[in-house]
């Protein structure tokens, strides 16, 4: 896991179970530690592929809640506010020196 990491964990197929790691998706190859403290190498599966239907690991799939938790906590993860002041905040007046076409 790195600071620059948008999701707490991603989750991969292995040895017929879906295991948890800290952290962003990584790339077909990598080598990844478990959140049950296994050695993963990242394999990509096509989506209908049956490895990806495969149970969930019971230790990854608690301690990446608690790992969704702390993040939370921490403000990691958030809703974002986006305001769009061109969509008019204050009735209608468009932002960045547009107006409206005055009618002819
Ligand atoms: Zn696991």
């Amino acid at each position: 896991m790195t600071g620059n990491d948008l999701v707490p964990c991603c989750w991969t197929p292995h040895d017929g179970e879906r295991h948890a790691y800290r952290g962003d998706p990584r790339g077909h190859g990598v080598t990844v530690m478990s959140l049950c403290c296994r050695v993963i190498v990242i394999r990509h599966y096509p989506p209908t592929a049956k490895e990806r239907h495969w149970p969930e690991c019971r230790d990854c799939a608690h301690r990446a809640r608690d790992l969704v938790a702390e993040h939370e906590m921490r403000g990691l993860i958030r809703s974002i506010d986006v305001e769009l002041p061109a969509f008019g905040l204050d009735g209608g007046h468009l932002a960045g020196g547009c107006r409206p076409a005055s009618p002819r």
